[in-house]
């Protein structure tokens, strides 16, 4: 049953009525029909089964067109999507209702509207939705139980505004947003209590990786640090320039195999010259274990900073001896010596001496498979970094509102040189795993102790 239709607005080289074919333009000539397609894809790719486009390609449709899509299916809600054009300083996201909408449109708009801030690092009150008569979003012709709203999703006319819109894994980020403002709406409507059995992760900002540069650790902290004081929640791909120097090069990519399996992947870290630590689950996960292991420290997505090596393995003798016995979450840990791979550059992280407080910003950073498929011809295989804050702490855990990321597993959870805990994968709450939160196993004064006798 298809409950909410997005419209990416424009399409194709012909104006149907008064739809125009190509809608704005930025100076370096990125074209609104083709934004507008690709985050109304990220929208109803987020939403899964329960939504639909009214183009899936570059055609162009007319705007009672459009609208008859929603009344025809009974859809309960109808976003049109946009791209906005106005003098070159104007920025940011704005939307529009009509005139004679019921309540529950303006709603809905403000919902994507605070999505859109609250992405773009704007906290506090929501700019109020806009009136207008268009025919788009008539309730005649949306159907009159449909919450209906359009979105300019920023402007292309402001050259950061256009960077931004030109940037893939931007729109993938304005399309969840806009996803899950419509979730929250309809969640909070009452018409259905739920949406869907899994709570959907919360969306991230992706800073532009260019403005992650510097030398050496330091230069790092104050990226972080400057992201962390426009967002509270990012993630960062990390440049290839940044795996010649710590932290960076301290994190390995772990290629492991074993009898049951061919090929997975991990992350591990180094905490000392020749010493990785890494969690308990990629050498022993219920029947699986793990009996070799190519570590790639420092590897970026598109060639090896420094040297690999394979090593032979026997799970017994690197996971922690009460995740051997009982998988216990609270002991999810592997120490790993790899003679003859000494930590690039001699730079590893420490150990902790202090217990940071509950809402302390961390940050994860590990080989996950954000886009890529992991297959031979997907190269998105380098390091993404994330940061948040500790949400909740236990004697042996913390928990933060990160996504787990395939391949994350065994990543450090840090702040400065220090790594405070090992990522092992998504909160259980209640009986499932969370999509809103991980945990890592807290590296407590005795857990240090087992670390350094191995
Ligand atoms: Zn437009």
């Amino acid at each position: 049953m298809t409950r909410i239709i997005i419209d990416a607005g424009h399409g194709g080289t012909r104006r149907i009525g008064n739809s125009s074919a190509y809608g704005g333009q930025a100076p370096g000539g990125l074209l609104e029909k083709d934004v507008t397609l690709d985050i109304a894809r990220a929208v109803v790719g987020r939403l899964g089964g329960g939504a639909a486009l009214t183009r899936a390609a570059d055609g162009n449709l007319s705007l009672g067109a459009r609208a008859a899509m929603a009344a025809r299916s009974g859809a309960e809600v109808f976003v049109s999507i946009h791209a906005n054009s106005g003098p070159p300083e104007s920025t940011g996201a704005e939307t529009w209702v009509h005139p004679e909408a019921a309540p529950g449109s303006r709603a809905l708009a403000k919902g994507v509207q605070q999505s859109l801030d609250r992405l773009a690092g704007r906290y506090g009150g929501a700019a109020e939705p806009h009136a207008g008569q268009m025919a788009v979003l008539s309730p005649a012709a949306v159907g009159r139980r449909t919450d209906a709203c359009l979105v300019e999703v920023d402007y292309l006319s402001n050259p950061r505004g256009a960077a931004r819109l030109g940037d893939p894994r931007q729109r993938a980020a304005i399309g969840a947003a806009i996803a899950d403002a419509i979730q929250a709406h309809l969640g909070n409507g009452a018409r259905h209590a739920t949406y869907g059995d899994r709570p959907s992760p919360d969306p991230y900002i992706v800073p532009d990786p260019s403005s992650y540069t510097g030398r050496g650790l330091m230069e790092f902290v104050r990226a972080w640090a400057g992201y962390f004081s426009r967002w509270a929640r990012w993630r960062a791909g990390v440049p290839h320039d940044a795996y010649h120097y710590f932290p960076h090069s301290a994190i390995c990519e772990l290629e492991l195999s074993g009898p049951t399996f061919a090929r997975g992947f991990g992350t591990g870290f180094y905490i000392g010259p020749n010493k990785i630590l890494t969690c308990g689950h990629n050498f022993k996960s219920g029947g699986d274990t793990t009996t070799q292991v190519i570590v790639r420290p420092g590897k970026s997505p598109v060639q090896s900073i420094w040297p690999s090596q394979t090593f032979a393995v026997n799970w017994r003798d690197v996971v922690h001896p009460r995740w051997a016995a009982s998988e216990d979450d609270d002991w999810d840990m592997a120490v790993l010596n790899v003679p003859g791979l000494a930590a690039p550059n001699g730079e590893y992280f420490s150990l902790p001496n202090a217990t940071p407080a509950q809402t302390e910003q961390i940050v994860v950073c590990g080989y996950g498979k954000f886009q890529g498929d992991g297959s031979a011809n997907d190269p998105d295989e380098g390091q993404y970094l994330d940061g948040g804050n500790i949400s909740h702490a236990t004697f042996e855990q913390y928990h933060f509102p990160i996504q787990s990321i395939p391949g994350h597993s065994g990543s450090p959870v840090f702040w400065n040189d220090m790594a405070i805990a090992i990522l092992t994968g998504p909160r259980i709450l209640g009986r499932r795993l969370s999509d809103h939160e991980n945990r890592g196993v807290r590296l407590t004064p005795e857990k240090n102790d087992w670390i350094l006798s191995r």
